[in-house]
């Protein structure tokens, strides 16, 4: 009887990937992934540290599987992730019924681990060392990397990839866990990305996402040659069978010019950059140590509006960050509008113990005003989403379609005809009626209607026969053939 495994997933893309690189290892030592912890004989909750807010999620978690512990002793609950990394043995003592914590650095040696925990040794603790004297090398040496050879059949949706170009940040932004809880920057083998893409594609995948805490300051040196981003991208648009590559999260500081031509000139790459500016007050983003200035900023913008027209830009902030003022506050305002960015993720400051911010600066800026600056720009992002989306209104658009949209998921499995969604190459949902034997297909749409959020559209009944695309990217434009 396989051993069943229940993964409960929180955070960003990278800690989604992580997941199901952790099932498909597990599933390769025998091991049967469930959808419930009462079917699991192992239960495991892959963390998140970048908010207090997500690391309470879990706590709260863990503590209504007390009583099923009690009950099934056997079963073994394991703590993964970024906060197994940051709080390390503390989690045992705030919740001793848990038996595994394994960081980020350590996830490669997760079957011994709970071979060992199976056998009777608990709890175990298994995470990178780490202090702020040691050098990049010694740190390195603890974040061991965990990019386990994936098989393609387990992908799910089994047209959409994530594939890791990189894993850990060099960067030094004062609010961030990051690069103590993943390490310093560390970049794959472009071989070793180029082999896994090639399986993805035998295998039937589509579309895949480079990622990267900075993924556009990846480079790789071999052979006396510096491999960046842009090579990259050369690299893997030369694979059969991929139609769309993306790459995320981007760092304003390696907005580099050749990324930006790569990405104007290599048809499958997607026009859209996330690059998060987080303020727009340069006194702020001093107090961030975020390595650039709000003009270097808006320079990156209009070098990208340049060279790549139709791209969407997207980007986060953080409001109510240590002694941001309300002309700081206004400053980021300004940038907000004048960016017009496709949408913006926006934060309340959470200070995070052991970063530096929460070491030097007091969190004196009170909740409500926070409140309400988040509410104002969401506001205003929200205003712009919404003009820029209707700009899309009579066009028609090429989509990669997902699955039900959560409106089509309500709807019963025999009905065929269910509300779908998918997106564009520039990173806009749409929604549109369709049948689900849609799914996994690029289908052109119509789009009748906007909200901030979605673009609303009907599937192009008679499909224009393209002869070609004029390059308007985001919004690749038939020409018709006559
Ligand atoms: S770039 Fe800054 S915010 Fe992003 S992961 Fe690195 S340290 Fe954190």
């Amino acid at each position: 009887m396989p051993k069943r495994v229940y993964i409960y997933t929180v955070g960003c893309q990278m800690n989604q990937l992580d997941s199901q690189l952790v099932a498909d290892l597990l599933d390769q030592h025998g091991y049967q992934v469930v959808g419930s912890v009462r079917q699991a004989d192992v239960i495991l909750f892959n963390t998140c540290s970048v908010r207090q807010h997500a690391e309470e999620k879990i706590y709260s978690l863990l503590g209504r599987l007390k009583h099923l512990k009690r009950q099934y002793p056997e079963k073994i609950i394991g703590v993964l992730g970024c906060m197994a990394q940051k709080d390390g043995e503390a989690i045992f003592r705030r919740a001793a019924h848990v038996d595994l914590v394994v960081g980020p650095g350590r996830l490669a040696r997760l079957p011994e681990l709970l071979a060992q925990a199976a056998a009777g040794t608990r709890p175990l603790l298994a995470i990178s060392p780490w202090s702020e004297r040691s050098d990049r090398q010694t740190l390195l040496a603890g974040f061991e990397p965990f990019d386990p050879p994936r098989r393609p059949q387990h992908l799910q949706p089994p047209f959409q990839a994530y594939v890791r170009i990189m894993s850990g940040c060099n960067k030094v932004c004062s609010y961030c866990v990051v690069p103590r809880v993943r390490g310093p920057e560390r970049c794959r083998p472009p071989e070793e990305i180029h082999e896994e893409v090639s399986r993805l594609a035998d295998a039937g995948c589509l579309e895949v996402t480079l990622l990267g805490q900075t993924v556009n300051s990846y480079q790789y040196r071999s052979g006396g040659r510096t491999i960046r981003l842009a090579d990259l991208l050369s690299l893997l648009h030369q694979i059969e069978g991929i139609r769309r590559i993306r790459f995320v999260t981007n760092h304003p500081r390696h907005m580099s010019d050749d990324l930006l031509q790569a990405v104007r000139d290599l048809p499958k790459v997607c026009p859209c950059f996330h690059v998060p500016a987080q303020s727009g007050s340069n006194t702020v983003l001093r107090r961030m140590q975020r390595g650039y200035t709000v003009e270097f900023y808006r320079e990156m913008l209009a070098r990208i509006r340049q060279t790549v027209p139709e791209a969407s830009i997207t980007s986060d902030f953080i409001v109510g960050f240590c002694g941001e003022t309300e002309e700081d506050f206004q400053q980021t305002v300004q940038l907000v509008e004048e960016a017009r960015f496709k949408n913006a993720y926006i934060f309340k400051y959470s200070p995070r113990p052991g970063t530096k911010a929460a070491e030097l600066y007091p969190d004196d800026v009170p909740l409500d005003v926070k409140r309400r600056r988040n509410h104002q720009l969401l506001q205003l992002q929200n205003r712009i989403s919404l003009e820029e989306n209707q700009k899309f209104i009579g066009r028609q658009v090429e989509v990669l379609v997902e699955g039900p949209s959560k409106f089509g998921q309500k709807a019963p499995q025999t009905q065929s005809s269910v509300q779908l969604t998918g997106r564009t190459p520039c990173e806009r949902i749409v929604v549109f009626p369709g049948d689900r034997g849609l799914v996994g297909q690029f289908h052109w749409i119509r789009i009748t209607g906007a909200t901030p959020t979605t673009l609303l559209g009907q599937l192009e009944q008679h499909p224009i026969e393209v002869a070609s695309c004029r390059l308007e990217r985001g919004n690749w434009l038939p020409v018709i053939s006559q």
